[in-house]
């Protein structure tokens, strides 16, 4: 039986947190702070003597558990139309009208151009985005774009470790209407806070969704530095993909401050050591299209779409690059329409097969049911989804029993090297070894989890009945509060859920 955590601060030690950062978002009396874990992402700080173990920091945690059957019901009135992409309206691949937008945007530059025409025509107050702040070009925090430039000083994805505790915090604070841009984890934590909250919701115009493989621990760009010699304070920007020297889907370039260019290609550069320098929770981590949003975007990996027999053929030279866009509620879909009528952005209707090919869905559906045998061995939990995936007819269901074996040692050899990544001696030694077997071994790791749509036809979901959102008090730390008396206690609590709701 795999363990569930009853506390907060369980969520990380059991593998849980995705570092989202709603319970810091969440919390009424500060009493978070997100902090680097030895591991090299970000998990939950508590401060005990500001803490009155209200229990909402737990209860919009999405990292233990995301009722799916339950926001399913709630945002599109029940299960999805297709269980490998969710609720979807129309799919296209686009790209932005303005080529420098295009350009300057990390696949076709869709997300940079709706936001910069919701912001001119005063639709929203503002766009929670992510930026790189300034002197520290390996980070990444939120904040509120306002103008256009603001918009452009933060395309591109950031691939490191970003919480959306300050984001949350400030839209809370803030009047107006905004659209907040984020991966599948931050969009659950937004969901599921304002379950609990009256004002947050009708604050949100429209949640823009990425979808969303995996980031990487922090340990990776240390890695890379150290192997360069480069301290941070050497480095002007580090960018995982650069469409400057390579067109879409662009790769790695590190500028230094004395003028120097670092460039790194294909499985030397962001795809090959992933697996020894992702997140824990990525791996358990079932939406990969994020398909709670209103709209979600990603590359567009469909040769039709850029006239070319194959994907390698498509890839780098001048092709600025072109997002698949998901308009999955009607807001989205209206938002897009608007936004193509005006001729701001060129598109192509896919169906929804060119989406399975471009994205893969299905890979990050079906790895948890063999994570949930290696938990209990190895000492991890496995997050609460509320509904199993499996392939869909007996044959492919044999040939997936069949790739078990392989993928079982491959994810108890990425968790066990989660678990020792925390220790120096580890990483040093990583740091030593040649960039090439790096890229082998993750390479020998990624054809074992193969669970391509070559060998599977299709997916079917199990959805178990939808839950009930409650705040449980009393499930942040079992010191919390504990110098109180019980009613003392309990007036607290009542009073730190009513602080939220304000
Ligand atoms: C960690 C991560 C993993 C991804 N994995 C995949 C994948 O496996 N497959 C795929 O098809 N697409 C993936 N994407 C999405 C893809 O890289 C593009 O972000 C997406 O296609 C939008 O492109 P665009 O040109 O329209 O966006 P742009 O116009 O470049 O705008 C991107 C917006 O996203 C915001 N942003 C960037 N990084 C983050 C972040 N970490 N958290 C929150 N907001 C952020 C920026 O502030 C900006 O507003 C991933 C993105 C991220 C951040
Ligand atoms: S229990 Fe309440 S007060 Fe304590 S950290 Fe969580 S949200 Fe904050
Ligand atoms: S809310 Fe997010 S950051 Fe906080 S413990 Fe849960 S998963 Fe981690
Ligand atoms: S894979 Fe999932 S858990 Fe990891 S960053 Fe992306 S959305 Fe969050």
């Amino acid at each position: 039986m795999t363990k569930r955590p009853r506390f907060l601060i369980e969520v990380p030690e059991q593998g849980l947190c995705h570092g989202c950062g709603g319970c810091g978002g969440a919390c009424p009396t500060d009493a978070i702070t997100m902090r680097p874990t030895p591991q090299g992402t970000l998990a939950p700080d508590i401060e005990l003597d500001k803490c009155t173990n209200c229990g909402l920091c737990f209860s919009v945690c999405p990292g233990h558990s995301f009722d799916v059957p339950y926001f399913h019901k709630k945002i599109y009135g029940g299960p999805p139309v297709h269980p490998e992409i969710g609720h979807y309206r129309e799919i296209y691949a686009g790209y932005a009208a303005d080529k420098d937008i295009q350009w300057a945007g990390q696949s076709g530059g869709v997300i940079s151009a709706l936001l910069i025409d919701l912001l001119e025509r005063k639709e929203i107050d503002g766009a929670v985005v992510t930026r790189v702040p300034a002197n520290a070009p390996t980070k990444a925090e939120t904040f509120i774009a306002r103008t256009r430039e603001d918009i452009l000083s933060c395309v591109g994805s950031k691939y490191g470790p970003v919480s959306a505790a300050e984001a949350i915090r400030l839209v809370r604070k803030e009047k107006g209407k905004f659209v907040f841009v984020g991966v599948s984890c931050q969009i659950h934590a937004f969901r599921k806070a304002s379950e609990f909250s009256k004002t947050l919701a009708p604050k949100i115009y429209a949640f823009f969704g990425l979808h969303c493989k995996g980031i990487y621990s922090t340990h990776f760009f240390d890695f890379l530095l150290a192997r360069y010699g480069l301290k941070t304070s050497d480095v002007k920007s580090f960018n995982l993909r650069s469409k400057e020297w390579r067109g879409w889907p662009a790769d790695l370039r590190i500028e230094t401050h004395d003028g120097r260019t670092i460039d790194l290609s294909g499985g030397l550069s962001r795809t090959g050591p992933r697996d020894y320098f992702a997140q824990m929770r990525c791996l358990t981590c079932t939406d990969k299209l994020n398909e709670f949003s209103d709209i979600s975007f990603g590359d567009c990996r469909v040769p039709w779409v850029y006239d070319k027999q194959t994907l390698v053929q498509a890839e780098g030279g001048d092709n600025p690059g072109q997002s698949d866009i998901v308009a999955r509620t009607e807001r989205g879909s209206a938002l897009i329409q608007s936004a193509i009528d005006r001729g701001l952005l060129v598109t192509k209707r896919m169906d929804w097969n060119d989406l399975v090919v471009s994205t893969k869905p299905s890979e990050k559906k079906l790895a948890i049911s063999n994570l949930k045998i290696l938990s209990p061995l190895l000492g991890f939990s496995i997050p609460d989804y509320g509904v199993t995936f499996q392939p869909k007819d007996a044959q492919d269901r044999r040939a997936f029993r069949l790739l078990h074996i392989p993928t079982l040692v491959s994810s108890a050899f990425f968790v066990i090297f989660w678990k020792v990544a925390k220790f120096g001696w580890v990483r040093a030694f990583y740091d030593k070894l040649p960039l090439r077997y790096i890229h082998l071994a993750g390479g020998l790791r990624r054809r074992l989890t193969n669970y391509r749509r070559a060998n599977m036809t299709e997916i079917e979901a199990i959805y178990r009945e939808a839950g009930e959102m409650k705040i449980i008090p009393g499930t942040c730390h079992p010191l919390a509060g504990k110098k109180k008396s019980r009613s003392e206690a309990e007036e607290k609590q009542k009073s730190c859920v009513a602080a939220f709701n304000e």
